[in-house]
């Protein structure tokens, strides 16, 4: 970005931005080098006037959730990175009791916490998923044999160019871990259809699945989830440990010997640790039951 379009983005984006943030401050993994701007969008209107100027030079830009999903190589990334924060996270009851409107940049918690509150049911399985809604819905975040997906009623985006777009479900195509969206696309807004139960009842199913994560995936470490997709009628995590990979280090990288899908931060890792060791994880995997393993985390930034 030149000195002329960082000027002209500082006055169109007004407070709220920051040049060269390091995003190992901003992603579960704790690694990654710095974003070149990073910027903290708080309405519509703004958002709108800023992709459209990112869109018209050819800016690249992204949208960041908490960071859940994310690997950022060390070279970190050029463009802007947009955090989604004041009227772009707030949760609303629809006119229907059973529709809820959660921003974009509403942390999962907080829409756990207000189901919890209100007794709205339907959403029980995503507890203890650290992400925001707009990332849940874009990776299309599931657990227990459940999909966001199957729970949202229409999207609100920002498209490339600037645009708001409202899609309902019929137009909205999910698949395993994806939404099929253009590059460009913010979700600024999902409408959830939920059922009305009672906090108990709700904070019940949630403490059962809660209980069921602590049981079954590391946590202390810092980590981004499930490294790899689920192959078709298998798991990635069943063929890592076949292939005798649990505890294998790279660095400060090191495959969970709790869950082997997952890859941990033992403190010091870069992103290329972490790299080196997804890729020896691929090629062991191949070699030793043929099948080919697909990253699930997100990987951006650029490379040495
Ligand atoms: C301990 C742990 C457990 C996890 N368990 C699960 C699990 O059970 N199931 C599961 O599915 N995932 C799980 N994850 C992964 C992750 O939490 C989810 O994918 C989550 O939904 C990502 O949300 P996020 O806000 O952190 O997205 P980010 O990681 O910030 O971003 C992910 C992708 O979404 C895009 N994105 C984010 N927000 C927006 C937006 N508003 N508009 C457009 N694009 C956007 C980003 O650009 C990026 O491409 C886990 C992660 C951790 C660390």
């Amino acid at each position: 970005m030149d000195r002329h379009q960082k000027t002209t983005l500082e006055r169109l984006a007004g407070k709220g931005i920051r040049f060269h943030y390091p995003m190992h401050q901003l992603t579960t993994y704790q690694v990654g080098g710095p974003v070149e701007v990073l910027w903290e969008a708080r309405d519509l209107m703004t958002l709108k006037e800023v992709i459209r100027f990112l869109s018209a030079e050819s800016i690249p830009y992204g949208v960041l959730g908490k960071g859940s999903n994310l690997l950022v190589t060390d070279n970190g990334i050029d463009g802007v990175m947009i955090l989604l924060k004041g009227s772009l996270a707030t949760i609303n009851q629809g006119p229907e009791d059973s529709l809820v409107w959660a921003g974009g940049g509403v942390h999962l918690t907080d829409l756990m916490k207000w189901c919890r509150q209100k007794g709205m049911s339907g959403l029980e399985f995503m507890a203890g998923i650290p992400g925001t809604v707009g990332g849940a819905v874009v990776m299309n975040a599931g657990a227990f044999g459940q999909e966001v997906g199957e729970k949202v009623k229409t999207i609100q985006f920002v498209v490339s160019g600037g645009t708001a777009v409202l899609m309902n479900r019929s137009d909205l195509e999910f698949s395993y871990r994806r939404l099929h969206v253009h590059k460009g696309s913010a979700v600024v807004n999902a409408c959830f259809q939920l059922s009305r139960s009672t906090p108990d009842k709700v904070a019940e199913k949630m403490g059962d699945f809660l209980r069921t994560r602590k049981e079954t995936q590391p946590h202390g470490a810092p980590s981004a989830g499930s490294v790899f997709k689920n192959p078709p009628g298998d798991h990635a995590g069943r063929l890592i440990d076949q292939a005798g990979l649990k505890g294998r280090k790279i660095g400060g990288a090191m495959v969970s010997e709790k869950h082997a899908n997952y890859i941990l931060n033992m403190g010091s890792a870069t992103a290329r640790d972490i790299l080196s060791l997804m890729e020896l994880v691929h090629f062991e995997v191949k070699r030793t039951s043929g099948i080919n393993l697909e990253p699930e985390i997100k990987i951006v930034g650029k490379q040495p």
